[in-house]
């Protein structure tokens, strides 16, 4: 592999199993490793977290995690998209240079540029795109209205991804499932599992969970740092009663859309951050 090189040794030397290859002990006992990181272009990153399983971190310009998992039969899926489909494209040209033609798949996990902004990669592909119902209504009614806050997000004018955000296309999901049923796929009999756990971060997002790599991609559903990110969808009623119905899966490494944490423990630290941001926010601000 170009290019690779061995990042946080600290980690490494911890000695302790990375989530793609399945544990025999208890879920808590596992945590994740990045025991590779590969620069495909300066603000996009793989970041190995085990065998066949990645980190695709977009700095974009704030740091957007999804996740890139090589199945059994030589799919990769997805979960989650880089934020434009030049950065997602550069991904694909990485599993043909590494890997040779392979099928891929992508699930959306909202209608959050951040969450399927490389689909138009895909699809001109001819790769399929799995999204909720709920996200493909999302994108068309409110898509124009996030986008202009969105933009508010990059302060700096002259700032190239302020430019691509202004053009991004927006490009829906072609395969679409029901949110409130979620979504089973298998590929050589490794389960994907898409779930909604009611109404998060925003009214449609959902988490993809890996169960035989105990891995669960929470997309911007888990919040991996000390503040709670954007709200402006948000349903702080719900929000903790969808992770903590997350929190009854087993799980070895946990992926945020945005931050650096990988462990299990973002579940907690989610719950946590929304207990202190409504402890702290006037019930005005809560909506
Ligand atoms: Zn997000």
């Amino acid at each position: 592999m170009r290019s690779l090189r061995p990042v946080v040794a600290a980690l490494l030397l911890a000695g302790i199993a990375g989530p793609a290859v399945p544990a025999d002990g208890p879920a808590d006992s596992a945590r994740a490793v990045v025991a590779a990181e590969l620069e495909l272009a300066p603000d996009l990153h793989l970041l190995r977290i085990g065998a066949g399983a990645y980190v695709v971190r977009h700095r974009c310009p704030f740091v957007c995690n999804s996740v890139l998992v090589e199945m059994p039969d030589g799919t990769f899926v997805f979960g989650g998209t880089p934020g434009f489909p030049e950065a997602a494209q550069l991904v694909l040209d990485w599993i043909v240079r590494e890997h040779g033609r392979r099928p891929v798949v992508a699930i959306d996990t909202g209608y959050h540029f951040d969450n399927l902004g490389g689909n138009a990669a895909f699809r001109a592909a001819g790769f399929p795109v799995y999204g909720s119902d709920l996200t493909v209504r999302l994108l068309a009614e409110r898509g124009e209205r996030m986008r202009a806050l969105t933009l508010g997000f990059i302060a700096d004018p002259d700032s190239p991804y302020r430019a691509a955000h202004a053009a991004l296309q927006f490009v829906p999901p072609d395969h679409v499932f029901p949110i409130e049923q979620g979504l089973s796929l298998r590929f050589g009999g490794e389960e994907v599992r898409v779930i909604y756990p009611g109404p998060t971060q925003a009214p449609d997002k959902v988490a993809i969970y890996f169960p035989g790599r105990r891995l669960l991609y929470g997309s911007c559903l888990l919040l991996a740092g000390d503040r709670p990110g954007n709200l402006a969808e948000a349903d702080l009623a719900c929000w903790p009663e969808g992770v903590r119905g997350l929190m009854t899966l087993p799980v070895a490494a946990a992926v945020a859309a945005h931050g650096t944490r990988l462990d299990p423990g973002l579940l907690q630290n989610t719950l946590d951050v929304l207990v202190r941001h409504q402890a702290g926010a006037a019930p005005t601000a809560l909506r």
